[in-house]
């Protein structure tokens, strides 16, 4: 069986930066499973996935546009404090969840001075190069009730 779209793929992955850095991996953990085709993971990985079998090995470079996008200026704000209501204690590297035209976006506090906070929105990944060492460790057809979720069930997806 080959990568296609519908499949249910697992894969074992190690994930560094252009510095060499591991920013994560599923060593010691059950593998990643995804469905091919359904944006689960980044598109310049599920490119190069395509076609590939179980045991297949690879390494791929995946430039930010095809990871999480470009650096961009524009996601960095600044907002007053007291946009921040019911948050006592607001602090460098806080995480918050707002709504937005474009849907629910993560923002980042990256720096604070008095009642000016600077808020990130871009993706922590948003600007680096990613390199994946992948192994594909399983494929399978997804159930109809994975494909109307859009997600895996079971190992290494989701559990409800
Ligand atoms: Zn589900």
């Amino acid at each position: 069986m080959q990568i296609e779209n519908n499949k249910v793929v697992s894969i074992n992955y190690h994930l560094t930066n252009e510095a060499g850095e591991t920013l994560d991996t599923s060593e010691g953990r059950e593998p990643l499973a995804y469905i091919q085709g359904h944006n689960n993971i980044i598109p310049g990985l599920e490119e190069e996935l395509t076609g590939k079998s179980v045991g297949d090995k690879l390494k791929v470079v995946v430039s930010p546009e095809k990871a999480y996008g470009n650096y961009e200026e524009a996601l960095l704000q600044v907002v007053p404090r007291e946009s921040f209501q019911g948050v006592d204690n607001i602090e460098v590297g806080m995480q918050f969840q707002v709504n937005t035209p474009q849907g629910t976006q993560i923002i980042a506090v990256t720096k604070i001075e008095g009642d000016n906070i600077t808020v990130d929105g871009n993706h922590p990944l948003a600007g680096q190069q990613l390199t994946f060492d992948v192994e594909v460790m399983d494929i399978r057809d997804a159930s109809e009730e994975e494909l109307s979720h859009g997600h895996v069930h079971g190992a290494g997806g989701h559990h409800h």
